[in-house]
């Protein structure tokens, strides 16, 4: 496997002669180390990118060959399913069960399912009241797509991201997280080997300063972020100049409601599972417990017993259930929001501390007694860390609503119950992107994936991001 940029169909080094190393986030040793673009590099790529967009290589694809070479990419996934999880384990950390089962598999998911899209994407004919005229819309491609991802499921928001943006006739420029490079460097390669033309999938390697050089391009008419709100913000900010396109996905502070009729045996089974997976580095995960003060010590009891029992370690080990977090930076800001929960004198019930000596594990941790103010309710830990709250009176589904809403973000929540006039209320009051009734926040093609508020703008799957990745166009002809 290269190491290397992909620029106009081939695989160079970066114009500085630079690299980066990465890390296995289990042993803390370095993997290997890949090139870093610089500007020029920035440049070279956004410009073959918009030679690849009007060649009619590409241009003229019949929407049943452009449909073709997205299957045979998902294809080539499965093929190579084994070797890409063990890959983004090696690189990100997340267990064998998460990069096999949930990572690789969604990312095929995604190629087949806009696969399916490219021969279905339809205009219209609209009833104008013009004399003697037929009027129609187009949806046509918006260009160079900018497509730049986190670290935390590195290949499968790629995916999310380069599936519709293809589909629809856009050509790309990616830009994997930095912690993060090698399965995005391997999915180009499954890229060129499906026979997609030279040019319409680029990659650029490097830190945010990539990221930055690529969203400021006057050659990048689309940018899909998924990453920190805050640069989330600069990059809206930034691409207002030059009026790009722009969907953003950023991060999350998710609620989980546990009403007094839950199922407690399946909250704790969902919300563990929902907190924790991937080490608790999922911008949907579960992070805010609201728990009926009547059902508290025995949610919490089950709820520690249940993360105590997690099986810790490194992701490549067989029935490692956690694995570490991404990095040192990332485990100093998870154990500095706990030290800050314990001296605003939360309980740490359990964990609180780093699981090994070696690697950037930090232990499942249950905190209670923690109110609707303190940072540990109110920032994104984005770790294993599950912050218990209670309220006394359920029939005030008002007020539950209105502190699960109190947050500046909305990408996901959750809801415990078996009443289905609690779970509907609840699912229409919070304002999240998505909710979950008695599950995992798990996405899925099919259904639309965003945030409300400081999660971000636009919707990425379903239909939505085909909308997100054309421009609308109406033709008017005189028949008179
Ligand atoms: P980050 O914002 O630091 O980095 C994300 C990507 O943006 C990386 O590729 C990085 O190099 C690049 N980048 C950094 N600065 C940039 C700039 N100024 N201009 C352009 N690109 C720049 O985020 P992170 O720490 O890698 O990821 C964690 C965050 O992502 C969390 O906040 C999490 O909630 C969020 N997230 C959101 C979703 C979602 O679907 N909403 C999914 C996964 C992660």
């Amino acid at each position: 496997m290269t190491n290397k940029l992909h620029i106009d169909g081939q695989w160079v080094g970066g114009s500085g002669g630079a690299e980066d190393p990465t890390f296995d986030p289990a042993t803390e040793a370095v993997i290997t180390t890949v090139a870093r673009a610089e500007v020029a590099d920035v440049s070279a790529a956004v410009a073959a990118a918009r030679r690849a967009f009007v060649d009619p290589a590409w241009r003229d694809l019949s929407p049943r060959d452009r449909a073709a070479l997205l299957f045979r990419l998902a294809d080539l996934i499965d093929a190579h399913a084994d070797e890409l999880a063990r890959l983004e384990t090696l690189d990100q950390g997340q267990p064998l069960a998460v990069s096999r089962q949930v990572s690789v598999p969604m990312a095929a998911d995604h190629f087949r399912y806009y696969a399916g899209w490219v021969t279905k994407i339809e205009g219209a004919v609209n009833p104008v009241s013009v004399p003697d005229t037929f009027n129609y819309t187009r949806r046509e491609p918006l260009g160079v797509c900018a497509l730049i991802t986190p670290w935390n499921f590195p290949l499968m928001i790629m995916s999310w991201k380069l599936a519709p943006a293809l589909a629809t006739g856009n050509t790309a420029v990616l830009k994997p997280a930095e912690q993060t490079p090698l399965t995005t460097i391997r999915l180009v390669e499954l890229v060129e080997q499906a026979g997609f033309p030279r040019g319409v999938v680029n990659l650029l390697l490097g830190d945010g300063a990539v990221g930055a050089a690529l969203v400021e391009h006057p050659g990048v008419e689309k940018v899909s972020f998924t990453g920190s709100t805050e640069v989330g913000r600069s990059i809206g900010r930034a691409a207002a100049d030059t009026f790009k396109r722009v969907t953003l996905e950023l991060g999350g502070k998710a609620p989980s409601i546990i009403t007094a009729g839950a199922d407690i045996d399946a909250a704790v089974a969902g919300n563990l599972g929902g907190a924790l997976l991937n080490s608790g580095q999922v911008c949907a995960a579960y992070t805010r417990f609201y728990v009926d003060a009547r059902r508290e010590d025995e949610f919490v009891s089950k709820l520690a017993a249940g993360a105590e029992s997690v099986r810790v370690g490194p992701g490549m080990e067989e029935g490692t259930v956690m694995g570490p977090l991404v990095s040192a930076r990332h485990l100093a800001h998870v154990e500095n929001l706990v030290e800050v929960a314990r001296k605003e004198d939360a309980e740490i019930v359990t964990g609180g501390a780093r699981a090994r000596d070696t690697g950037w594990f930090y232990a499942p941790t249950v905190v209670t007694g923690v109110t609707d103010e303190m940072r540990i309710a109110r920032e994104e830990v984005f770790g294993p860390v599950l912050s218990v709250l209670t309220y006394s009176d359920e029939d005030e589904l008002a007020s539950l609503v209105a502190r699960a809403n109190d947050t500046d973000y909305g990408l996901a929540a959750a809801v415990w119950t078996q009443d289905l006039r609690t779970a509907h209320r609840l699912a229409a009051g919070i304002r999240a992107g998505s909710v979950f009734v008695n599950g995992l926040p798990v996405p899925d093609p099919a259904a639309p994936w965003g945030g409300f508020k400081a999660s971000g703008l636009g919707r990425e799957m379903s239909h939505h991001a085909v909308d997100a990745y054309t421009e609308i166009k109406s033709v008017f002809v005189n028949l008179a």
